[in-house]
């Protein structure tokens, strides 16, 4: 690594990307329709035998990548989730990248190890968590890669906690893990991974009744059956911002459930766990307190760039004996001591996750919080709260549209309702309306399904989404229903 060369090219790569993001918004959303395959046919078969120029390399990012992709940092991207990017979001990835230290073992990069504590502490506070869940207070949180990392852990950690007690590996055939139709699809995966078997987890039905969240009358009813016919409640998750619909599960009320059973409680909050950083949203926590775990995505809609997942624990114990290692490899003085030196009370977060080598992300979040400070990202969440607040008046005033759940945080969820039609034809209509706009290259959402019903959803949160990209989209829809209710006939 020649310090001068490195230095040209990297500035080479922050003038595409500034002027990248000077353009963003004009390139197609979505990847316009290519066919597949098309990358391979303008690629050659193999690595070339000599280095290029990086002129070259940005020459073919811009004629031959970027018209294949899906712009996630257009101000009109409003599918999935956001996943954002900043300026400070990316002089901390560029200061992780660029020193490039791996804290696996707190004495292979001592402060990076400790910024993470510092880090997590920061952000548990921010969002209004108990003491019990942080270092300063006996808990502790890691910083992973995505919230499926971090459930996988969780799950292997109650999984042993629940071993240890009924005495026996046997006993994994009885645990039973227990979420909503609505949580993550990624508990059930982790579930698996970790050996429950695949008929021990439980989707227990929401309704709209609960705004789908999960109700701690209908939890009961599924854990008394399972209690009854010997097996043994595990897991349970509460989500604080569904993935299709935004709901939010009552945490008290599944946490006093969780605590009768001696289930661990994991609270996902990897979209809306952003919010919680405002004192008006941090009431959808309430009985945070009584959580096991909790996990939340500064990579999604806290100004940070891929990837960071905060995971915090009550007792760190349980995870770090699930999840240690001792090889003599990495055995060292910090943790291991010597023979007139006592092991240090030093992290080794390769204990606190699945991998061994990982990143330094402490430093990408500390420079988001640094440069923002806590007013700023306030400011932030806000912003796309209060374009959620508009576009879903704007629903609602609509007559030919409904919002199908009361928005929560910055995701709304809406369809055309032409009234005299069946509900078959509805659906295809806003299948219509959706591929209508998405493919104008001016907007990308995508859909959800929820009581058989399909429904559009607009996700806000792009760093340079404004209130005015809501209002284009909004004019777009209303235009392209026109077209669609006229070309069906409704
Ligand atoms: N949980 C919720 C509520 C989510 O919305 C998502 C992703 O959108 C996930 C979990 C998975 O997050 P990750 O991609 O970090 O694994």
């Amino acid at each position: 690594l020649d310090p001068e060369s490195f230095a040209d090219d990297s500035r080479a790569v922050v003038d595409f990307l500034a002027e990248y993001y000077r353009d963003v918004d004009k390139y197609p959303v979505r990847a316009a329709d290519l066919e597949p395959g098309r990358l391979r046919k303008l690629l050659p078969d193999t690595a070339p035998e000599l280095g290029e120029p990086l002129e070259h390399v940005l020459e073919d990012v811009r004629r031959d990548i970027l018209p294949g992709l899906t712009h996630w940092q257009s101000p009109s991207f409003f599918a999935y989730f956001p996943m954002n990017a900043s300026a400070a979001g990316f002089a901390g990835e560029m200061l992780s990248v660029g020193l490039n230290v791996v804290p696996f073992l707190w004495a292979a990069s001592p402060a990076a190890a400790e910024l993470e504590t510092v880090v997590v502490d920061w952000m548990g506070n921010l969002l209004g968590l108990p003491r019990r869940l942080l270092f300063s207070g006996g808990g502790g949180g890691v910083l992973q890669g995505s919230t499926c990392e971090a459930v996988v852990c969780t799950l292997a950690a109650a999984r042993d906690r629940a071993l240890a007690k009924l005495g026996g590996h046997e006993a994994i055939m009885k645990l039973v893990v227990y979420a909503s139709d609505q949580t993550h699809a990624t508990f059930q995966k982790g579930a698996r991974l970790v050996g429950i078997p695949p008929d021990n987890f439980r989707v227990i039905p929401t309704s709209a009744a609960s705004g789908y969240g999960l109700t701690a009358d209908a939890v009961r009813a599924v854990v008394d059956r399972d209690v009854a016919s010997g097996l043994v409640p595990l897991y349970l998750c509460a989500t604080v911002g569904t993935t299709g619909l935004g709901a939010v599960d009552p945490v008290r009320e599944l946490g006093e459930v969780a605590r009768r059973h001696g289930m661990w409680l994991h609270v996902d909050a990897a979209y809306a766990g952003s919010a919680a950083i405002c004192p008006e949203f941090q009431g959808y926590l309430d009985g945070v307190e009584l959580a096991d775990s909790v996990s939340m995505n500064p990579h999604k809609w806290f100004l940070t760039n891929m990837d960071c997942c905060c995971l915090w624990v009550a007792s760190p114990r349980h995870l770090t004996s699930a999840l240690s290692t001792n090889p003599e490899y990495l055995k060292n003085v910090g943790t291991n001591g010597t023979g007139n030196k006592p092991a240090a009370a030093a992290i080794d977060y390769k204990d606190w996750q699945i991998s061994l080598s990982r990143r330094f992300r402490a430093i990408k979040l500390w420079v988001v919080l640094r440069r923002y400070g806590a007013v700023g990202l306030r400011g932030h969440i806000r912003r796309h709260v209060t374009a959620a607040k508009w576009f879903e008046r704007a629903v609602a005033a609509d007559e030919r549209f409904e919002v199908v759940v009361p928005r929560r945080f910055s995701l709304v969820c809406f369809r055309l309702q032409p009234r005299w039609s069946g509900d078959d034809a509805v659906d295809d209509v806003n299948r219509e309306l959706l591929a209508a706009v998405n493919e104008t290259g001016r907007a990308f959402m995508t859909h959800f399904v929820v009581d058989g019903k399909f429904v559009i959803r607009l996700a806000i949160g792009g760093a340079m989404t404004e209130l005015r990209h809501v209002m284009d989209v909004w004019e777009l829809l209303q235009g392209k229903a026109v077209e669609v209710l006229q070309a069906t006939r409704y």
